[in-house]
């Protein structure tokens, strides 16, 4: 059976014209995948019944099941998927701001998806969970956009999601001809219509990759991942490095943002110890003079068996105050759903370490935050 999601315009539009319906057929299903937040088939009331039923014999809307499905009291809810191949990704729901009923203008209300594009990751940087076994493959397009939908499907009726981030396990810019089809869904108006300012890519620095970014799409945010304000700390840091210069990176960031316009953001995981002496704040502001740039410092998140630290809250202050003084915009990433292993990777290890085979219903998430288990 084909997975709908891998090419839903060309795949649907074939498929009715070859049985003499109408091309608005296609909205139809659209509609109902992305707006209407329906799980199958069965439930697009609009087709006649006996499309609906040869429909969902020759598509699958779904290729992967949940495995685990988990919810942190901040809000956050987090995603194991198992892929048909048996291969195991994680996406994730952040929740920012009062809840909609409580704030019907909806002013600083997010709802950001983080979703994966590899299932494990090549890069190897010494810190992050994804890559501690590297990558098995690149995950399709269709893969990329189900999670989008699996996880607006936890959203409740009044919520609508605001923003992505392609910040989950694996190298996006590895995977760009599956993951530029699928944010096309993301952004479309009749697809999750989230502008592209708020669809950020982060990347670990390819400058190749980078480069055709900013030639075919540019209308996207990116994130480079530095972690060190020079070559010989990077490289301990982000092997992957070893043969990519940061004056190439930063020489392909700033093209993208002549093509693209938008503020760049580069991203600093803080390890204590390892780079986050002020020295270092004042090593990387000067490698960053002059760019309209706001660095993204995000404290690191321990894995279980690791050996890094997180800095203590006076380290990460004088970070950051060093940082500012010399004119840096600084955002530090607020640590959501810690409870839950939401940082990238991580779930998935755990299940792997203990092989839980525990499957959670699909219940969509609404009005059944009891079913939900709470990762210990
Ligand atoms: N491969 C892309 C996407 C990775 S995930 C990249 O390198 O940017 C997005 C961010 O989370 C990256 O900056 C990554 O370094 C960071 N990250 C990964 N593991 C982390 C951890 N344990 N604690 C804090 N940040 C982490």
């Amino acid at each position: 059976m084909a997975h709908l999601l891998n090419a839903i315009d060309r795949q649907l539009a074939a498929w009715f014209e070859a049985r003499g319906q109408g091309a608005y057929r296609v909205g139809q299903v659209r509609r109902w995948l992305f707006a209407q937040r329906v799980a199958g088939f069965a439930e697009m009331t609009d087709l006649p019944q006996a499309v609906r039923e040869e429909l969902a014999r020759d598509f699958t809307v779904w290729s992967t099941e949940i495995a685990r499905h988990t919810r942190a009291e901040d809000g956050t809810e987090k995603l194991l998927l198992t892929l048909a191949d048996g291969g195991q990704i994680e996406c994730v729901l952040l929740r920012e701001g009062p809840s909609p009923g409580l704030s019907p203008e909806g002013r600083g209300i997010r709802r950001t998806i983080c979703i994966s594009t590899q299932v494990g990751c090549g890069m190897g940087c010494v810190f992050c969970a994804s890559g501690l076994e590297g990558v098995e493959r690149n995950l399709t397009t269709g893969e990329i956009v189900e999670q989008m939908l699996r996880l607006q499907m936890l959203l409740g009726a009044d919520e609508r999601l605001s923003h992505v981030v392609v910040m989950g396990m694996g190298e996006p810019l590895a995977n760009l001809d599956a993951l530029l089809p699928a944010l096309e869904e993301a952004s479309r108006e009749d697809g999750l219509g989230i502008s592209h300012r708020r669809i950020t890519i982060s990347t670990v620095g390819l400058p190749k990759a980078m480069r055709r970014l900013a030639e075919t799409d540019p209308r996207y945010r990116l994130a480079v991942s530095l972690h060190a304000p020079n070559d010989a700390l990077r490289r301990q840091i982000v092997p992957i490095s070893e043969k990519i210069p940061l004056a190439d990176i930063l020489a392909e960031a700033d093209h993208y943002f002549e093509r693209s316009g938008r503020r760049l953001t580069f991203e600093y995981v803080l390890l204590a110890g390892l780079n986050d002496r002020p020295a270092q704040a004042a090593e990387l502001a000067d490698l960053l003079a002059g760019r309209t740039a706001i660095v993204n410092v995000i404290p690191y998140n321990p894995v279980a068996g690791l050996p890094y630290r997180t800095p203590s809250v006076a380290a990460q202050r004088a970070f950051r105050q060093t940082l500012e003084s010399r004119g840096v915009s600084v955002h530090f990433r607020h640590r959501k759903g810690d409870a839950i292993d939401a940082a990238c990777g991580q779930l998935r290890r755990r299940s792997k370490e203990s092989r839980v085979k525990s499957r959670e219903p699909d219940t969509r998430g609404r009005g059944r935050p009891g079913s939900l288990a709470l990762d210990s």
